[in-house]
């Protein structure tokens, strides 16, 4: 059989676009099938993970100038600032960041089909163009990136005016001074707290207990604090029971039950805008993947091995698609392993641990065991802390709101989790993931010299006061400085 394509790519976002420049780099021919008619780059560049951060940015640095500088007539931030002002920040942003994912596509020769790609066997997709017209391809692999979709409200629907939802919440002209925020997990956090940032009083609705269970419990105690300092009122287990709009009142009122109240009353909020965060979905209907027997899980993502290939020969699927973690910086690590392992170049797996950050003001990011998992798993650990309150570095830029926990086997110290709270934890991490990678232990951050003043020296106060611990729990100092047995 001759083949078009040595691999045809269904979705330009992360997964998609790294399996693409790596295949292209092993000299090989691609197609990528984007069904988005306007932008290549899928939800990373468009939808999710630039243009929310875009926003936070512009948020943050308000917010900082508020706090160092106040405001001579004590304005809040939406009373000065357009929201049009910063989402021309935005804007910039994702033109250029468009213009890059377009000149590489075209610099690696890797060429682009716009429409809706569908696999009619394993070595043949048809993409429908948005003129209906067919065609298509015959390719020696395939690589699922379509990514996934979040589910809209039972209750109510959205407008995209008054309600509405994490792509329109980026069109506001103005800067709300009232939000809900209904909605779970990480996106409605974050948002909640850029438009606090912003003077917004927000509410959030949410219909679990944890919002965000994972996180290790001193960093949840850390997250409560931040709320309870800000103007987010959060409210769990909650049953939506309306959302209308009051003519006469020029609002929209958001009815719901909240299992934390003690009577669990009707209560309303009257608000200028609802923002409705859905759960998400694989995007793995009407692809064909009946066509060639592609497993999927209960949730509908699709089951792949350690090298991203499904259980149909040479089919293989990166990214949101195939379920946790669901991150655009997991998905480019995926889509370009994907690709190592359909030309059969060798590579490492994406064992251990994967961080995690959630962009939230502060930031939040975590690698490894919590303390509670350690615990649950019978590993005797100690852990060392270092409150921003102590860093000089968050001292200068006002930003004292903030720990950094590490998480060490006792006997050892060999470093198993590190879990931030504060400016900069999305970048820090990588400090520990790095040591936790090389089984590395805590003593690496007291015998390094660690620039002064910066954050990065909460990890040497953090592995002082890790030892200190263990000082008094009896082990002799002499004992805890002993390499003999690393
Ligand atoms: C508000 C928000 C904030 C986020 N913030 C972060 C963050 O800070 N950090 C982080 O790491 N992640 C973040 N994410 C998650 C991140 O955006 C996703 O994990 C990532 O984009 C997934 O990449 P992907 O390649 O799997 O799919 P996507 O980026 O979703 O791309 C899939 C592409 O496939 C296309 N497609 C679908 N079906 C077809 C078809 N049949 N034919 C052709 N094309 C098709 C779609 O049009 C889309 O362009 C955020 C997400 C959101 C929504």
């Amino acid at each position: 059989m001759t083949y078009d394509y040595d691999v045809i790519i269904l979705g330009s976002g992360p997964a998609g676009f790294s399996c693409a420049m790596q295949s292209s780099k092993f000299d090989k021919k691609v197609l990528i099938v984007e069904a988005n008619d306007e932008h290549l780059g899928g939800t990373w560049i468009n939808k999710g993970t630039v243009p929310s951060k875009a926003l936070r940015e512009a948020a943050k640095s308000i917010q900082k100038f508020h706090r160092q500088f106040g405001d001579e007539r004590g304005r809040k931030p939406y009373e000065r600032f357009k929201m049009d002002d910063l989402l021309q920040y935005k804007r910039s942003i994702l033109e250029s960041k468009n213009q890059k994912v377009k000149n590489d596509l075209i610099k690696n020769e890797i060429d682009t089909a716009r429409g809706w790609g569908k696999i009619i066997d394993k070595n043949t997709i048809q993409v429908k163009d948005h003129f209906d017209k067919v065609t298509t391809y015959k390719t020696r692999n395939i690589l699922v990136s379509t990514g996934g979709s979040f589910s809209t409200p039972d209750l109510f629907s959205i407008n995209h005016s008054n309600i509405l939802d994490y792509e329109s919440v980026l069109n506001l002209t103005h800067i709300p001074r009232r939000l809900v925020i209904v909605g779970n997990g990480i996106i409605s956090f974050e948002y909640a707290t850029i438009f606090s940032a912003l003077g917004t009083r927000v509410t959030i609705l949410a219909d679990r207990q944890d919002m965000l269970p994972f996180l290790d419990k001193e960093i949840e105690t850390q997250v409560v604090n931040v709320v309870n300092s800000s103007t987010i009122q959060m409210f769990k287990n909650v049953e939506l029971q309306h959302v209308t709009y009051n003519k006469l009142r020029t609002c929209t009122e958001v009815g719901f039950k909240s299992g934390s109240s003690e009577t669990n009353r009707l209560q309303v909020v009257e608000t200028e805008h609802v923002l409705f965060v859905g759960n998400t979905s694989p995007n793995t209907t009407n692809i064909g993947l009946e066509n060639c027997d592609v497993d999927l899980d209960d949730e509908g993502h699709i089951v792949v091995d350690k090298n991203f290939r499904s259980s149909s020969q040479h089919i293989y699927a990166a990214g949101d698609v195939i379920g946790f973690p669901a991150q655009a910086a997991a998905s480019f690590v995926q889509g370009r392993l994907a690709a190592c392992a359909m030309f059969d170049k060798q590579s490492h797996n994406l064992d251990g641990s994967i961080p995690y950050a959630i962009y939230s003001i502060p930031e939040i990011s975590a690698i490894g065991l919590t303390e509670e998992d350690a615990n649950n798993q019978g590993i005797d650990v100690t852990v060392g802390r270092a409150y921003y309150s102590n860093i000089t570095q968050a001292d200068i830029n006002q930003a004292e709101v903030g720990l950094l926990k590490l998480v060490f086997q006792t006997d050892n110290l060999k470093l198993l989790g590190v879990h931030i709270i504060g400016e900069n934890a999305a970048d820090l991490i990588h400090l520990g993931q790095s040591v936790m990678s090389s089984n590395g232990n805590i003593r690496y951050f007291m015998e390094h010299v660690i620039n002064y003043p910066s954050y990065t020296e909460a990890y040497r106060v953090a592995a002082f006061n890790g030892l200190n611990r263990v000082y008094k729990a009896g082990t002799k100092y002499k004992k805890i400085l002993d390499r003999t047995n690393d």
